[in-house]
């Protein structure tokens, strides 16, 4: 196969996983109306939207690592998040980049701003490297309050809270019922997504920023090999992380999220591969494998999840009935006590 397929595979995957998100928020949107009025038919609520609820998967992995049990109630939060993060220590970044329906969509937002302006705007490289460190505060008041300041009690009180038990419910409501506020920084995040490259991974997402430096731990990384180089740019001009290629021995770049663009653009034979392994032991990977081991680890992690039962909402639809018509008006519980 040759290598600019890599980019419409990459195209396809990433459409398929959007349809599926897209699938999976409806079927949950129908799922939510049963609860809120009569006559509305009843579906199952399908679990994968648990993976909207990223900080419930933090609180989720911690309650885990100090009492070795999974929390029955968004049990799929903690099974995504470990599958996010597995993947991107053994795969780098490649859920932003092929999996990811925030990253997709931020995608066809800069492809349809190259449309319409014929080229992407540059954020001045000391204001890019200035607001790109907004993703990395984020996530670390994040790690910090939830891995460092939450107490055990504060956690398991937490996750038999209510307002846990319809964290999903709130999520959609965030978008279904937007207040003002948040249509306004949607429409200013899609404006400024529309003239720079990935405006939401690159400057503001917290998931994305710990993904990232979890990333510079894989074995898994694009290499340069400068004898078999012709200097014409082409990986550094494509590149949608905007990391100059050209110039890199190895990319190990924390905003390199595994897309192969650079790798698909590359004509001079043995220049630029995908490579496995440390410093001066890096074997060529065959680039079109990269995308199946992305998609069997984190398969294998959610399908380890299913045979143990670790899935499925534990909540009954009794639950569901007394506390979805209330959802709405369920406030977050402020302590991170003991
Ligand atoms: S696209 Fe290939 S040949 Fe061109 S600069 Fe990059 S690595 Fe070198
Ligand atoms: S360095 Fe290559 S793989 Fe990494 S983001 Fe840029 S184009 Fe994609």
């Amino acid at each position: 196969m040759n290598r600019t397929s890599l980019r419409y595979i990459r195209y396809t995957v990433q459409a398929a996983f959007l349809a599926i998100t897209l699938l999976a928020g409806y079927q949950f949107y129908r799922f939510v109306l049963h609860f809120e009025g009569p006559g509305n038919p009843f579906v199952q609520r399908p679990p994968s939207v648990d993976a909207f609820l990223p900080i419930a998967g933090l609180i989720s992995f911690k309650n885990f690592l100090h009492t070795g049990l999974i929390d029955p109630i968004h049990p799929a939060a903690f099974i995504m998040f470990t599958a996010i993060i597995s993947v991107s220590l053994l795969l780098k970044k490649g859920f932003c980049g092929w999996i990811c329906p925030v990253g997709t969509v931020s995608q066809y937002f800069w492809m349809a701003g190259e449309k319409i302006f014929r080229k992407n705007f540059r954020v001045w490289k000391y204001a890019d490297v200035a607001i790109r460190s907004i993703k990395y505060v984020l996530m670390a008041f994040f790690l910090v309050f939830i891995g460092g300041m939450m107490s055990q009690n504060a956690v398991a009180a937490f996750l038999r809270s209510d307002y846990f038990k319809v964290a999903d419910v709130k999520t959609m409501k965030f978008f279904t019922e937007m207040s003002a506020e948040t249509l306004w920084f949607l429409i200013a995040a899609g404006g400024l997504s529309l003239i720079y490259k990935n405006f939401w991974c690159r400057y503001l997402c917290p998931y994305g920023a710990l993904l990232g430096l979890l990333s510079r731990l894989s074995p898994v990384k694009v290499r340069r090999v400068e004898k078999n180089c012709t200097h014409c740019r082409a990986c550094s001009r494509h590149c949608p992380a905007l990391i100059d290629v050209e110039k890199q021995e190895v990319v190990s770049s924390a905003e390199c999220f595994g897309c192969l663009t650079c790798v698909s653009r590359c004509r001079a034979e043995g220049a630029l591969d995908l490579t496995a392994g440390v410093s001066t032991k890096r074997k060529a990977l065959n680039p079109h494998l990269y995308p199946l081991l992305l998609i069997l680890v984190f398969y294998l992690i959610i399908g380890g999840g299913m045979l143990a039962g670790k899935w499925h909402s534990r909540l009954s639809d009794e639950e569901y009935q007394r506390l979805i018509p209330e959802a709405a008006e369920m406030s977050h519980p402020t302590s991170f006590g003991p």
